[in-house]
């Protein structure tokens, strides 16, 4: 199903300089993606995953450590790299069909055939010339996906993409994720604090471990699509990844904060 090594992090480390003195934001950091993957990381609020994130995208080339993509060191953005946001990012005076566009001209018969093709990946058919103010939380953020996906980027990057979604919305975001993956096998790298959402979406998921960020468990993920949240196999995961995150402790007592 995955082909070979497409990101290849090795002893990644990451400080932030302060004025006050150095954050050590991720420590030792080792992880392969695979072409066509759907790797998920999770962990608590500040232990790294939008500081991982950003690196890989090549916002931060302030790193230590080697990251490559496709054999060449990550130090700045590129259009092989798609990233989306927790917010959407649109801009408002831009209607949907232009805001996926971005820089490119739509009187390009290329570009115009292209975006209509996203549109209906990301199913905004009808509201090509739909303003950002007249679209839904969940709408708006199909459009920053199509976006992201324009170039058609070997890797797209989420940052706790539906964070902001109410749980129906959530729930039908990563159906429609999973469609665009399973059509283009675009790798991806997905963060999220939500375990249920990591195991749901991810072939692999990813536990980092607070300050600084370093790799507590990788979790191989070989349940079949379309998954059962309800399934055995499904909360047997999701309790392992729970047991990780919280320390060893009594299995009763985690049973009731999985909330199973
Ligand atoms: P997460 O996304 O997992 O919540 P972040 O990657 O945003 O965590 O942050 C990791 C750690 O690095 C946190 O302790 C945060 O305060 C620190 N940090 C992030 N960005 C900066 C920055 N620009 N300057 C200083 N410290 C930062
Ligand atoms: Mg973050």
């Amino acid at each position: 199903m995955s082909g070979g090594t497409l990101l290849d992090i090795r002893n990644l480390n990451k400080t932030f300089h302060t004025g006050k003195g150095g954050v050590e934001a991720i420590r030792g950091l080792n992880l392969r993606v695979r072409e066509g993957e759907f790797v998920t990381v999770i962990g608590p609020s500040g232990c790294g995953k939008s500081t991982l994130l950003k690196i890989v995208a090549g916002l931060d080339p302030a790193y230590d450590g080697s990251v490559e993509l496709g054999g060449t060191r990550i130090a700045k953005p590129g259009i092989d790299r798609g990233f989306i946001f927790q917010e959407p990012r649109l801009f408002p005076w831009l209607n949907v069909e232009r805001n996926i566009a971005a820089d490119l001209s739509l009187r390009d018969p290329a570009v115009r055939g292209r975006v209509g093709e996203l549109i209906e990946l990301v199913r905004l058919q009808g509201f090509e010339k739909a303003y950002p103010r007249e679209l839904s939380g969940g709408m708006a953020q199909r459009v920053a996906i199509a976006r992201a996906l324009l170039r058609s980027p070997r890797i797209l990057l989420l940052d706790e993409p539906f964070g902001a979604l109410d749980a129906f919305t959530r729930s039908h975001m990563q159906e429609v994720l999973l469609d665009i993956w399973q059509r283009n096998r675009t790798t991806m790298i997905f963060v999220t604090h939500d375990i249920d959402e990591a195991v749901y979406l991810a072939n692999r998921i990813v536990l980092l471990k607070p300050r600084p960020g370093e790799i507590a468990a990788i979790f191989p993920n070989g349940l079949p699509y379309p998954r059962k949240q309800a399934s055995a196999s499904f909360q047997e995961l999701r309790l392992a990844v729970l047991s990780e995150l919280y320390g060893r402790i009594d299995r009763t007592e985690f049973v009731d904060r999985a909330g199973v």
